[in-house]
């Protein structure tokens, strides 16, 4: 026998929670938990096989729109009292937790929020585009809608993928573990990509006249960024005004003001600005502290060398913001 997984572990639900919405098969999902070939005759195996069917269950499977199958109750399997606990301990059922089944909830409870969406968008990253085109999209959440349309773009599939994330961006946003900044950053940036940028300028005129679920100066900073993508300096002035009133402290604020003096050759107050967004930066999500300290590092170092903006090659600029992972230290169970 291996090391059994521990569903206490929320990436290691989460990846049994992705496994088991690519099976039906409960033994070699119990296998796999158990991490042991000959699970039916392991100690653990009623147990395991369970948690199986639960996962099982419970998984968001694509053909259904990431929505959980019908709740399907598992009942729980009939151990007897000299088997062996499912905590792990080694010690006998009676001798451990009978008659205190509630505390090795964990394994039996459901996945929170956070792990599911987390789940969502691992399965939607694994999965080919062959199955993606047969989700039925009016179950699908605002945020397996975003996260479907980014596998179309990542294929190079972009008119799906802008249709997708439109329909996102049209509807509800409501899912707590959407960032739609971003997304509104992808949006405009692949209208661009498809030659569509007076589109893309328009959406965030938009998008800035009438926010939703998102600040007017989260959107006046994409604003910005984009013209400065665009090379016009000048139509970027006011936004990084309007962005840097409504968050003075925003690490990315002052690194967009920074790009506004660098482009204009004032190179000591571009490199106080990138120096400002360094030691800003700790308030940014973990994921985009590194990305963001590349970013300022680099243009900080031109800066001082008095070296001008590094210039966007045309095709492929690779230089779009990596896709946040969702992570689970905002919520604990
Ligand atoms: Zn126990």
């Amino acid at each position: 026998m291996g090391s059994p997984k521990d569903l206490n572990q929320p990436e290691i639900y989460v990846s049994a929670l992705v496994r088991a919405a690519q099976t039906d098969d409960v033994e070699a999902l119990t296998r796999w938990l158990a991490d042991d070939e000959q699970a039916e005759s392991g100690p653990f195996y009623k147990w395991y096989r369970y948690f199986a069917e639960r996962l099982i269950a419970m998984a968001p499977r694509p053909e259904q729109g990431f929505v959980a199958r019908v709740a399907r109750t598992v009942p729980l399997p009939k151990v007897g009292r000299n088997d062996a606990c499912p905590c792990g301990s080694g010690k006998k059922f009676k001798q451990c937790h009978l008659g205190s089944e509630e505390s090795v909830a964990w394994k039996m409870g459901s996945p929170t929020p956070m792990m599911r969406a987390m789940a969502v968008s691992q399965i939607i990253q694994e999965s080919p585009l062959e199955v993606l085109d047969e989700v039925p999209l009016e179950k699908c959440s605002p945020l397996a809608m975003a996260e479907l349309a980014a596998a179309y773009q990542k294929e190079g599939e972009l008119d799906t993928a802008l249709t997708l994330l439109k329909r996102m961006l049209d509807g509800d946003r409501d899912d707590p573990f959407l960032l739609i900044d971003y997304w509104i950053a992808r949006y405009a940036e692949w209208l661009v990509d498809a030659g569509l940028e007076a589109e893309g300028e328009r959406f965030l005129l938009d998008e800035y006249k009438a926010a939703r679920k998102i600040e007017g100066w989260q959107v006046a900073q994409k604003l910005a960024a984009f013209y400065i993508d665009q090379g016009n300096l000048e139509g970027a002035e006011s936004w990084v005004s309007v962005a840097m009133e409504g968050k003075p402290d925003n690490p990315f604020n002052h690194y967009l003001k920074g790009l506004l003096h660098h482009g204009g050759e004032q190179w000591e107050e571009a490199a106080q600005c990138y120096e400002k967004a360094q030691s800003l930066s700790g308030e940014l999500r973990e994921q985009e502290q590194s990305y963001m300290a590349e970013l300022v590092a680099e243009s900080l170092e031109r800066a001082r060398n008095h070296q001008p903006l590094m210039v966007e090659e045309e095709e492929e600029d690779g230089d779009a913001m990596e896709q946040p992972t969702l992570n689970d230290d905002e919520e604990s169970r």
